[in-house]
């Protein structure tokens, strides 16, 4: 009996560690959202670091990701849905190691709420397809929008507009 309990409390650290809560524990889908799925569901579809992201409003660390120095035309969608979210002839270099964007690709792309974690008041970006956290959004971005979107690059998918023939 001992020994069991053991194990079990064994299993909960490391579960708390590893941080992939794929367990059902938390419901993060939001209303209005066209496209909803269980986080078992979006469990087998993301690597264990796009739901840490994604699903469970985690940042990438700084200057680790995909895109922050990336300068391709394209799309950039939401690695979780595909949807559209982000274009090339919106980023800018921000210096903080996190793509930045000054606008979305289209009006509507990306939803918005207010994000009082950390300590800070903050603006959370969501993909308004499927409700995934992208990052945040501050007022300290260039002309024309004075916007910064300040975006995980683990959330986004970069799609060439001029694909590389083989
Ligand atoms: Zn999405």
């Amino acid at each position: 009996m001992k020994g069991r309990l053991g194990w079990m409390i064994g299993s909960m650290v490391l579960l708390s560690v590893g941080g992939v809560a794929c367990d059902g524990r938390r419901e993060t889908a939001m209303t209005g959202d066209k496209i909803v799925k269980t986080n078992e569901e979006w469990c087998g579809i993301l690597t264990p670091e796009q739901y840490r992201i994604l699903r469970e409003k985690g940042t990438e660390t700084a200057f680790t990701g995909k895109y922050y120095n990336h300068h391709e035309e394209g799309a950039y969608v939401c690695a979780a849905c595909g949807e559209p979210l982000f274009s090339s002839l919106h980023k800018f270099d921000s210096g903080t190691g996190w793509p930045s964007y000054w606008q979305p690709a289209q009006k509507g792309a990306v939803k918005e709420a207010a994000d009082d974690s950390h300590g800070m008041r903050r603006v959370e970006v969501l993909c308004a397809s499927c409700g995934s956290h992208l990052g945040h959004v501050f007022t300290d971005g260039p002309e024309p929008t004075g916007l910064r979107y300040c975006i995980n690059s683990v959330a986004l998918d970069f799609k060439p507009a001029h694909p590389k023939k083989k």
